[in-house]
């Protein structure tokens, strides 16, 4: 490829993304002026953050009473949490109480207390702003942190499903892999020691205890059960058994509707953004959209993550609702400008957007 034509490929894609930036928003704007209420933007945000932590600890007082059983306890939770989800990424984007910094804290501690395998949100919002500019990229930790860019296999669903796997599945990478980015020089210094304090940040401490709690939880049981497979019994001493009550009830309440809303999300994001030979700064090859029928049981867990991320990638400014509202209209024009659909065929080629040479293993479009 010549300067001359790689430079109006450039032109060209640049253009056709703020060509679907500006459809999406004027979609966006024609909602917000045939729903007016839609401008009570915070108070929109605290109401929802409300009601779904009510949710939460009304299940949580139901199962205590014995009301509710434990899988709807677990589905429900998960349901809530998932908008939580939702409005934690929205508060990243500093979409609430912007100017009242008091309630947008409270609002952001309320989503990581109830979310607590995740990464700190105030720690997550400096990853998720390199995100967006690096879709794709080496350097786009948030998503090869939940295993985008891996090739698909057992290991890959483990570290899907649990975010401190991820970690310990992958220990040399998790500690070298930021040097490695630094000595090819895809980092600065700068980067180098920010990605060392968001290794040492994200999970201290709640996603480390909470991890720890619900491990022990899920040992205990598997102990048991092989235990129980040969007909013995194992003599735990007694101070762990008198744990179990309450480490019982917070797995049920709290660990394992988010283990389930974290499995959702993570296999859909995961698989939806592209990794590794998507033209970098290009928003139409950043993610596809999934939304085929089979997704909707996860996609019930992450808020309909699938069909409206892309739509996030190009109009950051929309809140996940206003995000759902727009999708109908928005949906068309990602396709009709070259966003993918339900490129199933990514899941083979560890998100690549073309297919792997096999003798070197590189993608076919980054050695044109
Ligand atoms: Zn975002
Ligand atoms: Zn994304």
């Amino acid at each position: 490829m010549t300067n001359t034509t790689s430079r109006a490929t450039a032109n060209a894609d640049k253009l056709r993304d703020k060509r679907v930036q500006q459809e999406i928003i004027a979609i966006s704007d024609d909602i917000r002026s045939q729903r007016p209420w839609l401008k009570y933007q915070d108070t929109i945000g605290l109401s929802i953050f409300s009601i779904s932590i009510f949710g939460c600890l009304l299940n949580a007082y139901l199962y205590i009473q014995g009301v509710m059983p434990a899988w709807m306890v677990i589905l429900g939770t998960a349901f809530w949490t998932s908008i939580l989800h939702e409005l934690e990424h929205d508060l990243i984007h500093w979409m609430y109480f912007k100017k009242n910094k008091a309630i947008h804290h409270l609002m952001m501690l309320g989503v990581y207390v109830f979310r607590p395998f995740t990464v700190n949100p105030w720690v997550r919002r400096h990853i998720h702003f390199h995100h967006h500019k690096n879709s794709g990229s080496a350097t786009d930790i948030e998503e090869r942190g939940i295993t985008n860019g891996e090739q698909w296999g057992i290991k890959r669903l483990l570290m899907v499903s649990d975010n401190m796997l991820a970690v310990y599945l992958r220990p040399f990478k998790y500690l070298f892999e930021p040097l490695r980015l630094y000595r090819q020089g895809k980092v600065t210094r700068r980067d180098l020691k920010n990605f060392r304090l968001i290794g040492l940040l994200s999970y201290n401490p709640l996603g480390i205890v909470s991890h720890m709690l619900w491990h022990g939880f899920i040992l205990f049981h598997l102990a048991n059960g092989v235990a129980w497979m040969f007909s013995m019994s194992i003599p735990w001493p007694s101070l762990l058994l008198d744990q179990m009550p309450w480490l019982t009830t917070l797995a049920v309440v709290l660990f394992a509707p988010n283990a389930l809303r974290t499995f959702c999300l993570h296999f859909i994001s995961s698989n939806m953004h592209y990794y590794g030979d998507n033209k970098q700064g290009v928003i139409v090859e950043q993610c596809q959209v999934l939304n085929v029928w089979w997704l909707i049981p996860l996609q019930l867990f992450c808020f309909n993550f699938g069909n409206t991320h892309a739509i996030h990638h190009f109009v950051v400014r929309d809140p996940f609702y206003v995000r759902q509202m727009t999708a109908k209209r928005a949906l068309p024009v990602l396709k009709e400008n070259g966003v993918r659909f339900n490129d199933i065929g990514s899941f083979r080629r560890a998100n690549r957007m073309h297919p792997v040479k096999k003798t070197n293993r590189q993608p076919v479009a980054s050695v044109a």
